[in-house]
């Protein structure tokens, strides 16, 4: 029976243990995993799926997530990290040597560029930004020895949209890889592998896990060869998830997508507030004509989510700012999103990007599951600090 995306999420194809038939799934702890015999040891293939082997190389309970993840992205192999970093490092250890060339966009998530950084500087890698507009473009930066071209779809902060199916055309016609950081989207409002992405990364700390209580990471693709590369740097360094965490993820997966639609009405209202505000110059939201890559959005993406950003008006000063954002009472500052909670956060965008040219100070929102009415209400008073 074909099944929307909804239902996938509440009904899956897990099997309770004979005579205790019920929705949640077993939480299966363990390092060693016994083994029959010596003959089921040596035929053991934790690669193959065809045994469990040790607790780092899979569990039950870690299976069954990455099943579920899988199906959500519309892949077919999945591998899970301690965290949406660790799974970005997996794919660059998985895939890069020395001497190789690898893109990231000028977006992308920071902790990436600082990885792309290290890479450069001690593993004899060339780490190269793009401009996240450059769409087809990126065919001119692509050298022999480029292995990996990162996107993050919108990216970070700053929120434009990338043209994936122009960069991947480029990237597969010199046999380059395409990873997609999905994590705004949650894989529920892009479809990352109908665009040609090769991998499509998830930092579950975010709308898979719902809570502002779990860190952890995920690689889907759709090869099998790829995914083999892949699970070889997943073993080779060691990238176990707890049993807990993987069960909290499980547990929090059926209501996300009506948690990802309930930030994004949520979202668009305050973003469409603040656009009529006289503070704000530019909204910086997929789904906003000031946005770049707005177009893109609307052909690509289905849905937009919690977060976005805004650059504040050039007349206020970055103090000014930071004192609106102390002023606030409804956001939190801090990282990371995807929970219940909203959150604020000022970016000294010369820092993280290399060209930066706005004037006005940005800051992001997330925005939670609280009452938008209740949310605009809070920024509208803290606005009365700016002056
Ligand atoms: C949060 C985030 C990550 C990393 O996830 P962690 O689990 O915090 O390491 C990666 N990419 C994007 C776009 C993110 O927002």
């Amino acid at each position: 029976m074909k099944k929307s995306l909804q239902t996938t999420l509440v009904h899956t194809d897990y099997t309770a243990p004979e005579g205790f038939d019920a929705f949640p799934p077993a939480i299966h702890h363990a390092s060693t995993v016994l083994f029959k015999n010596v003959a089921a040891m040596r035929s053991g293939q934790w690669k193959e799926k065809n045994a469990y082997t040790y607790g780092l190389h899979g569990t039950p309970t870690t299976f069954t997530l990455e099943a579920r993840l899988a199906e959500i992205e519309d892949g077919k192999h999945c591998l899970l990290a301690p965290s949406g970093l660790a799974a970005i490092a997996m794919v660059d250890f998985a895939l890069l040597k020395s001497g190789d060339d690898l893109l990231l966009p000028d977006n992308v998530y920071n902790p990436n560029r600082e990885l792309g950084r290290w890479l450069s500087n001690d593993f004899g890698v060339s780490a190269r930004y793009y401009d996240p507009m450059a769409g087809a473009g990126i065919a001119q930066l692509i050298q022999p020895n480029t292995r990996l071209i990162w996107t993050e779809a919108p990216g970070s902060v700053s929120m434009e949209v990338p043209d994936l199916p122009a960069i991947c055309a480029a990237a597969s016609a010199r046999g380059v890889l395409v990873a997609l950081d999905n994590t705004w989207s949650a894989g529920l409002a892009l479809r990352g592998f109908d665009l040609g992405v090769d991998i499509v990364m998830q930092a579950l700390t975010k709308y898979q896990s719902g809570g502002s209580d779990v860190l952890m990471g995920a690689l889907i693709t759709r090869e099998r060869a790829l995914h083999d590369k892949l699970a070889m740097a997943h073993m080779r360094l060691g990238l176990g998830v707890s049993a807990d965490d993987a069960y909290l993820v499980m547990r929090a997966l059926p209501s996300m997508k009506l948690r990802f639609e309930a930030h994004d009405a949520a979202a668009r209202r305050v973003a469409a507030w603040l656009k009529g505000r006289p503070e704000v110059a530019r909204v910086l939201h997929p789904a906003f004509a000031d946005c770049p890559g707005h177009a893109t959005w609307k052909r690509d993406f289905s849905g937009a989510g919690g977060l976005f950003s805004v650059v504040f008006d050039e007349r206020y000063t970055e103090e000014q700012v930071d004192r609106f954002v102390d002023a606030l009472e409804l956001f939190g500052i801090g990282y990371s999103w995807g929970g219940a909670n909203s959150l604020v956060m000022p970016y000294r965008m010369s820092a993280i990007r290399r060209n930066w040219v706005g004037k006005g100070v940005l800051v992001r929102f997330n925005i939670g599951l609280e009452d938008p009415a209740d949310l605009i209400g809070d920024i509208e008073r803290a606005f009365g600090r700016l002056a």
